[in-house]
């Protein structure tokens, strides 16, 4: 059995860095449990909105730059971010495109211990921060 990503997702994917979005793109092909993609760029307003909700816990989000993605199983026609075994099921598909082409990609979970469906493009901190960096457009 092998997964589309809906036209809704591939939506999401829009504004994403293409490296990341490739990974998507690929892992969906040989994932054993079907996911979709909830979050891709997310605005100020929206960021702020997660923030107060409790579902995120900086104002200095990597998806503020299409740096991130959020990706959640799709079981049955409804998005189970309880599931841990079918997000366990994602991380498979995802860590075994991330290591096929040694892409700059991390887990949310693997970071910080939450946050599952999360994953970032790898940056680092201070000077060489890729978010600063994509906001001065030095990267795409
Ligand atoms: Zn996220």
């Amino acid at each position: 059995m092998s997964y589309r990503l809906s036209k809704r997702s591939l939506s999401k994917l829009v504004g994403v860095h293409p490296v990341l979005a490739f990974a998507v793109m690929e892992a969906i092909k040989d994932t054993k449990v079907d996911f979709g993609v909830t979050e891709g760029i997310r605005t100020i307003q929206r960021q702020r909105e997660l923030v107060e909700l409790g579902y995120s816990k900086t104002m200095n989000s990597y998806h503020l730059y299409g740096l991130a993605v959020d990706l959640v199983p799709w079981i049955d026609g409804n998005f189970r971010w309880d599931n841990k075994k079918a997000f366990k099921e994602i991380e498979t598909a995802m860590n075994r495109v991330i290591s096929k082409y040694n892409l700059p990609i991390q887990n949310g979970f693997r970071l910080w211990g939450w946050d599952r469906p999360h994953w970032q493009m790898s940056g680092y901190r201070g000077k060489y921060d890729i978010r600063k960096l994509k906001t001065k457009g030095l990267i795409c």
